[in-house]
């Protein structure tokens, strides 16, 4: 296992493009961390610079304790894999799986030995004899993860792993990697750029933008806590509604014909700090409780009238399209209770679940509220 340290780390390449701005990140022995972000906002340079595939340009980063930034890559203890897991195709999965150790000069008994053993905790044991245009991709996968996995190593790292496979395969995938990790206990550091991918997988996720990292946390805490709009808008499926507006009279004013205001002083803890400040209400699909003919609002929350546009029934809840004031949000409900398009629905948003966003600084105000 290993302790990893990133402090300050910068990467400009070459042609001058600062691709990973000031990173800063322990991570514990044994500990699964995945980073996520959109496309090109330097998830892979990161993994790359651990790697040691791509150097730093400033900043340091330690291994257990011993300053790294130099050593080589096969000295870091690091195994990687990546998106385009080529196998070699005239090989068996045996000979794939032992290839590395047979390279190094292993003895046969030992190779046996750790290929037995691989291939017992990836489930290949009845594969082995099989070459790869013989296997299914989610298998072919395995043999990939099995490849690195057979040798020693205190780190792992991967590179979206699963973005060959097709939808189910990822989730069977992603159980499976889980399930490694937990036997095999090396500290692992997993890109994607797939938000339920980190969610699913993750003891901490890392959300970057534009080489910048936006927030550090558990998925509980990402989700529940996302400190900017982008990590509100980025977590969470579907994502986050947000609905604009401005502070007037300790009120906020909502943008758009109804002059709706709601007070917020349930969810800011210094509402006269926020006087004149455009900000964004917000608040998640999954969040809002409908409000039936002839019921009461709950008073502990927000109380809005929206149009349903367009309603779709995925079975386990149905994603009702409409619109609040002319802003279309998205909400999450029962399917028992789907509404008609083109009717008036009327849904309560619970304190605990509303969100306040500095526009300008795009922050989270400042609350005490408990969201959980
Ligand atoms: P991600 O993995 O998040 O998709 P990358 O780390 O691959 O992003 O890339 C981050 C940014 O750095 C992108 O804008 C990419 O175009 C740029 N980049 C990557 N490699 C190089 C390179 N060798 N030279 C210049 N720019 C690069």
């Amino acid at each position: 296992m290993a302790h990893l340290i990133l402090k300050d780390v910068n990467k400009v390449y070459p042609n001058g493009f600062h691709a990973v701005h000031d990173f800063n990140l322990e991570i514990m022995d044994g500990e699964f961390i995945c980073l996520v972000g959109s496309s090109g906002c330097g998830k892979s340079t990161t993994l790359r610079m651990i790697a040691g595939l791509e150097e730093i340009t400033s900043g340091e980063f330690y291994i257990d304790g011993v300053l790294a930034n130099q050593m080589s890559s096969r000295d870091r203890g690091i195994a990687m894999v990546f998106q385009s897991y080529a196998l070699y195709p005239h090989l068996t999965v045996y000979e794939n799986l032992a290839f590395g150790l047979m390279l190094e000069g292993i003895d046969a008994d030992i190779i046996e030995e750790k290929v037995q053993a691989t291939a017992k905790i990836l489930g290949l044991t009845d594969y082995l004899e099989r070459f790869p245009r013989q296997l299914s991709g989610g298998q072919c996968q395995r043999v990939a993860v099995g490849r690195v996995l057979i040798r020693k190593v205190n780190i792992f790292l991967m590179d979206e792993p699963l973005s060959n496979l097709d939808a189910k395969q990822r989730v069977t995938m992603r159980s499976e990697i889980k399930q490694i990790h937990r036997g095999v206990g090396a500290t692992t550091i997993y890109v994607t750029h797939d938000q339920t991918e980190a969610m699913t997988m993750s003891d901490r996720i890392v959300v970057m933008k534009l080489g910048v990292v936006q927030q550090v946390g558990t998925p509980f805490e990402l989700y529940f806590y996302p400190r900017n709009l982008f990590v509100a808008g980025f977590i969470g499926e579907p994502p986050m509604n947000f609905l604009h507006g401005k502070v007037e009279g300790g009120m906020l004013k909502l943008d758009g014909e109804s002059e709706t205001t709601l007070d917020i002083s349930p969810i800011a803890n210094d509402v006269e700090a926020l006087e004149g400040k455009e900000v964004v209400f917000a608040f998640r699909p999954e969040a809002v409780n409908l409000v039936k003919e002839g019921e009461k609002a709950p008073k502990d929350g927000y109380t809005f009238s929206s149009q349903v546009e367009l309603t779709e029934l995925l079975g386990d809840n149905t994603n009702v399209y409409a619109t609040v004031d002319g802003v279309n949000v998205i909400l999450k409900i029962n399917p028992h209770d789907t509404p008609e398009r083109d009717t008036e629905c009327v849904f309560n948003i619970p304190y605990k679940s509303a969100y306040l966003y500095d526009k300008e600084t795009e922050l989270a105000v400042e609350t005490d509220i408990k969201r959980h």
